[in-house]
């Protein structure tokens, strides 16, 4: 799945944790921010396409293969390895709470457990994000993977559906984004009604998870095991249908705007 998307998912679960908050505006950015974060980290596997990978990572690490092949491989380090992992989501939320306590002079003074709790929300939303990014690429195509390693070390991969594309999930993006929208504004007119906010900001982002698989199940089509031009034709062509004529232009203008694959 594209990597906004997938940014955008761990937003949008950040604004239901965020109405958990009793914290400033800050911590509730901050919430939000991390919950992206953890939705984007994953693809950072994908670093092996990047063109100097060969001069740099390769020859420091002393590769035998290059980045193009060690992509599409299945070492444990290629794309939907170890990153697409639950170990992986777990070791990083560890890691983070451990960096919030070295780097925070103030937090020195507490132990570590108590900096934990007192970052609870913004780590759940970083494993949030990360998990749901797991989820959303074990619903594309097998490829050469056959899904991600969901349970590393484990070398079983799990997965790889073809429920929806690569790219073009236009109507999933919607969806994303308007759970990002409203919760915000509840964010906004239940400030001061803690309860409220809280009940609200989760029952949209519940919502939300349903919409999201009911448009996965409207998509209707298996992307397996077919050529990459007719699938991405074949995606567009039911996007057409799904979001009408529209709707759909402006989202194919958006998409043609970003340099990013979407
Ligand atoms: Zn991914």
């Amino acid at each position: 799945m594209d990597i906004l998307t997938h940014i955008l998912s761990g937003f949008a679960v950040g604004t239901a944790l965020a109405g958990r908050s009793t914290g400033t505006w800050r911590t509730k950015t901050s919430i939000i921010l991390f919950s992206g974060l953890g939705g984007a980290l994953p693809d950072i596997d994908a670093i092996s396409m990047w063109s100097k990978f060969d001069m740099t990572f390769g020859r420091l690490f002393g590769l035998s293969h290059s980045g193009k092949v060690i992509y599409s491989a299945k070492f444990w380090y290629s794309h939907h390895g170890f990153m697409h992992s639950l170990m992986a989501a777990l070791i990083f939320t560890l890691v983070l709470g451990c960096l919030f306590w070295l780097f925070s002079k103030r937090e020195r003074n507490s132990s570590l457990i108590g900096v934990f709790c007192k970052y609870k929300l913004l780590l759940i939303g970083f494993v949030s994000g990360f998990v749901i990014h797991l989820l959303q690429d074990m619903i594309t195509p097998a490829s050469s993977w056959g899904g991600v390693r969901l349970f590393f070390p484990h070398e079983i991969y799990i997965g790889g559906t073809g429920d929806i594309w690569w790219w073009n999930n236009y109507n999933l993006f919607l969806v994303v984004v308007g759970v990002i929208l409203v919760n915000i504004c509840l964010l906004l007119i239940f400030r001061k009604d803690k309860v409220r906010v809280r009940k609200f900001t989760a029952s949209v982002f519940l919502i939300g998870c349903l919409c999201f698989a009911w448009q996965i199940m409207r998509i209707g089509y298996n992307f397996n095991g077919k050529n990459y031009t007719d699938c991405e034709l074949k995606s567009k062509e039911i996007q057409r249908e799904i979001l009408g004529e529209k709707i759909y232009r402006k989202m194919e203008k958006l998409d043609n705007f970003l340099i990013i694959y979407f």
